[in-house]
């Protein structure tokens, strides 16, 4: 069997998703299991709509429900007549009158839980799958929607709930391996999973690929495939560079260094369990499905000759520093620190330490206030925002001295100021820190040294 996750653009209207049916059912010998996002800005629209729905929100939340259903019965229209059309545009009202009650009861209560909140998340993937299946069946598919809350076992970390492998594994075998052994397509949503007692769950923004990757890693795919925007995964990100080139063959490791530092293309999470059972990942365009597109696999077949795969950044990140009172550190210093990150789930991308300070940066302003009043138990702080992190990523560079040398020897030629460099302890990524504002020139210089027209 294989995986076939489609994002959120590639389903975004009724012309994405017939394209995408063509795709699917032309996959069909494969035995595919189709991964689906919600319609483009859906998810954004439903969290919006769900934070403004305490109490003075109330009215706007509303109507932005009132915008979704006509959205998704605007889709419904486009693709389906009579009968059919009926049958799913009951559907979709049913489930936008459920929203619409849900934020109604956030109004009376007046407070919005995580809980709540992933409820209303998911119902972006439940309206656009329900839409793709009908469609499929119209077509003639033999398809079944089965629904991943169902599958996808999570722990009850509300909008970051942590996947449960075991659960995942039985209840993949048991529900979705006989359909497609019975010769059904089967679709199911990405992002979405519910605890054990069945509350539903996500698994983080942009998490449908890494369901597409637990998915395909509990049913033994021979591939993940990952439909998207673009033609694979670039040297750099085509929106900010447009001569980006695709990269055919990547590692993991590679994927997962682009990934984890702002390569959206692939969510970071994806590729552990890919790894694991060494399946392949295959980025496609749906747009144009006839184009290559990117594979990832656990070696390359390029071996050593290749330098540099691709360059990455992240944009607002903030850097704390924090210095030791004491004159030197002290043993703990560090345990102390890192006990106030993980106490508040926070997690630390880049660090660079002397024997007084520590730097080192994370990437979202959530917790920082509660986190800086701990850190001043430990130490005298110093926080600066809006900075960017680089990373260089390509298994060359364990091997090429010359081709850290040229990163540095590139930023210093555009007088570009750099902070923290790491070279990463893969030793397959150089990282850095640049101010927020040198992003756009900083991507330019890197990639025309690196990847010249
Ligand atoms: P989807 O909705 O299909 O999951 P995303 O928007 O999450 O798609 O990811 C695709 C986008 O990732 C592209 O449109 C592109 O702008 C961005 N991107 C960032 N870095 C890269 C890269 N190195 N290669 C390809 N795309 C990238
Ligand atoms: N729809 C979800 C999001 O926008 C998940 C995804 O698209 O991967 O975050
Ligand atoms: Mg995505």
């Amino acid at each position: 069997m294989i995986v076939m996750k489609f994002g959120g653009t590639s389903v975004e209207d009724a012309k994405a998703m017939r394209n995408v049916a063509g795709i699917v059912m032309t996959n069909a010998v494969r035995r595919p299991l189709v991964v689906a996002s919600a319609c483009a800005g859906v998810t954004n629209a439903l969290l919006t709509l769900a934070r403004s729905s305490p109490e003075a929100g109330r009215e706007h939340a509303l109507a932005q429900v009132e915008e979704l259903r006509v959205r998704h019965r605007k889709i419904a229209h486009d693709l389906f007549s009579g009968e059919v059309l009926f049958t799913v545009q009951s559907q979709i009202d049913a489930m936008m009158d459920e929203l619409r009650d849900l934020v109604k009861s956030i109004a009376i209560l007046g407070e919005l839980t995580e809980r709540s909140l992933d409820t209303i998340a998911g119902f972006g993937e439940r309206l656009s799958t329900l839409l793709l299946c009908h469609h499929m069946k119209q077509q003639g598919a033999d398809c079944v929607l089965v629904s991943a809350g169902d599958v996808l076992v999570t722990s009850a970390e509300y909008t970051r709930a942590v996947p449960l492998r075991e659960a995942i594994d039985e209840r993949a075998s048991r529900i979705i391996a006989p359909l497609l052994e019975a010769g059904q397509i089967v679709i199911t949503q990405g992002f979405l999973g519910a605890t054990e007692a069945g509350v539903p769950t996500t698994i983080g923004r942009g998490g449908s690929d890494y369901s597409a990757a637990l998915f395909g890693a509990a049913l033994n795919a021979e591939e993940i495939q990952i439909w998207t925007d673009v033609d694979g995964v670039m040297t750099s990100d085509p929106s900010v560079i447009p001569n980006a080139k695709v990269i055919e063959e990547m590692t993991f490791r590679e994927a997962a260094e682009l990934a984890y530092f702002g390569a959206k293309v692939l969510h970071p999470a994806t590729i552990q369990p890919a790894v694991e059972k060494n399946i392949p990942v295959r980025v496609l365009n749906s747009k144009r499905p006839d184009v290559g597109g990117t594979v990832i696999v656990s070696e390359g077949s390029f071996g050593a000759r290749r330098g540099v795969t691709s360059i990455a950044y992240k944009e607002d990140i903030t850097l704390i520093t924090i210095t030791s009172t004491r004159m030197l550190m002290m043993h703990g210093f560090l345990a102390r620190v890192f006990a106030i990150f993980a106490a508040h789930r926070k997690s630390v991308d880049v660090i660079a330490t002397s024997e007084v300070s520590l730097s080192l940066t994370v990437d979202s302003q959530e917790n920082l206030e509660a986190i800086f009043g701990e850190l001043r138990s430990v130490g005298a702080i110093e926080v600066v925002h809006d900075k960017s992190i680089f990373c260089v990523v390509g298994e060359g560079l364990k091997s090429s001295p010359s081709a850290v040398a040229k990163v540095f020897r590139t930023l210093d030629e555009h007088a570009i100021p750099v902070s923290m460099i790491s070279l990463g302890a893969s030793e397959i990524n150089v990282t850095f820190v640049v101010e927020g504002k040198d992003i756009q020139r900083t991507a330019l210089a890197l990639h025309e040294a690196f990847f010249p027209d």
